[in-house]
């Protein structure tokens, strides 16, 4: 371990934020699951989650770029946990939708505690995450077809959020408590 590859690390785990995050219902393709950990890593997400009802540990490949080795992935074994275990933490859990009555993404306050959910590639958010969430978004679709592929969708939104927070500030200063930012620091450090 070089002087710059520590610096590096530090700088980056400086931009790390703990208060944004995706929550991946079933989102099962190695691809779409590695293309969104790759936008998380560039947002600054430190933690992303994921329920898999159906089953299957997540799987990640060269689309990755490796980055799910700088963003953890928490599985929870169902939806309801996933939402206990972020409500605990403070966040608001806004689901994509591609209903009508869904907010545009751009009107929601990504500067708060967010997470994300993103839905199944085929099926999308279920009917039973989409109640307990604090409210659905979608993003535009003016074209021929009615959705993104997933890991686009979630860059979309991901990259609005990092827009707010840089215009907020919040990339200015370390973001993770102390003892956290070791602790996360020292696991880089091994890898
Ligand atoms: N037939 C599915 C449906 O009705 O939801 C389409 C699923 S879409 C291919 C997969 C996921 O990408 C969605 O669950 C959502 O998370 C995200 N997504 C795709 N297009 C979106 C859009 N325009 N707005 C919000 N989320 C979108």
């Amino acid at each position: 371990m070089t002087e710059a590859r520590r610096k590096r690390l530090e700088e980056v785990l400086s931009r790390r934020q703990p208060d944004l995050t995706v929550l991946l219902e079933n989102v099962h393709k190695p691809h779409n699951l590695s293309a969104i950990l790759r936008s998380c890593d560039a947002v600054g997400v430190l933690e992303a989650h994921a329920v898999n009802p159906t089953g299957g540990v997540p799987t990640f490949n060269e689309t990755s770029g490796g980055s799910h080795k700088w963003v953890y992935l928490r599985v929870h074994p169902s939806i309801q946990e996933a939402y206990a275990h972020l409500r605990a933490r403070g966040f608001r859990v806004y689901a994509t939708a591609l209903r009508e009555d869904a907010l545009d993404y751009r009107q929601v306050d990504y500067t708060r505690p967010t997470a994300i959910l993103l839905g199944a590639e085929k099926w999308g958010v279920s009917e039973e995450a989409l109640a307990l969430a604090d409210g659905a978004i979608r993003i535009p679709m003016l074209g021929m077809v009615q959705s993104l592929n997933v890991s686009v969708a979630a860059a979309v939104i991901l990259f609005e959020a990092q827009r707010q927070r840089l215009q907020a500030g919040l990339y200015q200063e370390p973001r993770l408590e102390p003892e956290l930012y070791q602790k996360v620091l020292e696991d880089w450090l091994r890898k």
